[in-house]
């Protein structure tokens, strides 16, 4: 065998054909592919960013490319989309939804806020970002998880109810943290709602060493057995923190392990079992393949095209995620 010399450069990884066409096509575009942390690890490997909603909102800001490809779901490039109103923004398929968007239609929402102004409440409408641009613009606040203990603290005024949707769980749990006077909308994550109690405990049992974390968007039931609740990022910050060797149980959507892996091999990471699906992978995200990431940079489309709502939503989305935080959150989630 030939001795390796140290100064040879490690030879390029062998990438599959599809991938390999996404490489040319976005040197052809001069495109930034931003992923989610819930895309098949295949796709967060030809990112150039990859991130929770607040992360890739931000970062969104930064690119100074043409072309953005969004590889989430369809209200994620809407922000990247509202936040660069200049650039083309692409989404490997317009049909990746979210169930918490499903759960607040804007027809609603309006109809309730006349329901709580007719009777004289004084409210500030807080929306979660997994929301539609029209229940956006409906809003006076837009929170990831990462920022939402900040602007539920010390953005909404003292003497205002809040009116948190669509994430009945994240409002529950920001109501606890904070103490603030919610009234919280009737929707969930159709991934983070199904975590069976069940068999958390019975995980738990089997290995009494591991830590087990869980997102904010799970059951009370769920968050009350993890010994860490946050959001993706503030669940890799906490993961950083163990030198060892640990075991983790993880209750939240499954390719966030991908990224765990990546980052901290040493561990090693046990999903939390869904009660109807053990898989825990969001069927939205989901839609998005290598091959659509590449046909939607063959045929730059499907686009998002700029919508009369976007213009409120993108105001609201601006002051709530691109101002620094008022101060460090007590709980930090990260996102
Ligand atoms: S994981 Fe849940 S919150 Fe995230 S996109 Fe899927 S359904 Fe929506």
């Amino acid at each position: 065998m030939p001795a390796i010399d140290s100064r040879t450069p490690a030879p390029a990884p062998v990438l599959d054909d599809v991938s390999a066409e996404i490489l040319d096509l976005k040197k052809q575009l001069g495109a930034t592919i931003l992923a989610h942390y819930y895309q098949e690890g295949e796709i967060q490997a030809l990112a150039d960013i990859t991130g929770d909603s607040l992360k890739l909102a931000r970062e969104a800001t930064k690119v100074d490319s043409p072309v953005i490809v969004f590889c989430g779901v369809l209200f994620m490039a809407e922000t990247a989309k509202m936040l660069n109103p200049a650039k083309t923004v692409l989404l490997p398929d317009l049909k990746a939804g979210c169930s918490l968007v499903d759960a607040c239609p804007a027809d609603k929402l309006e109809h309730y806020q006349e329901v709580l102004r007719a009777n004289d409440r004084k409210f500030q409408t807080v929306c979660y970002i997994n929301s539609s641009a029209k229940v956006k613009a409906l809003s006076d606040w837009v929170v990831t998880s990462g920022n939402a203990e900040d602007v539920v603290r010390n953005k909404v005024p003292p003497g205002y109810e809040i009116l948190f949707v669509p994430d009945k769980h994240l409002g529950r749990y920001l109501q606890e943290l904070t103490g603030r006077d919610m009234i919280l909308w009737d929707g969930s994550c159709m991934v983070h709602e199904i975590f069976s109690v069940v068999d958390l405990i019975k995980q738990k049992k089997e290995h009494p060493k591991a830590v087990t974390i869980a997102h904010p968007e799970c059951p009370q039931n769920i968050l009350q057995l993890a010994d860490f609740a946050g959001g993706t990022e503030a669940m890799i910050k906490h993961v950083a923190t163990y030198k060892e060797p640990t075991e983790f149980l993880v209750a939240t959507e499954a390719n966030m392990m991908w990224e765990l892996e990546r980052r901290y091999p040493q561990h090693a990471y046990l999903g939390v079992p869904g009660i109807t699906c053990s898989c825990n992978k969001c069927p939205h995200m989901a839609r998005n393949t290598l091959e659509k990431v590449r046909d939607c940079m063959k045929n730059r489309s499907p686009e998002i095209l700029w919508q009369p709502e976007f213009d409120k939503a993108k105001e609201v989305l601006a002051r709530s995620l691109l101002n620094p935080p008022v101060t460090a959150p007590v709980h930090p989630m990260g996102d």
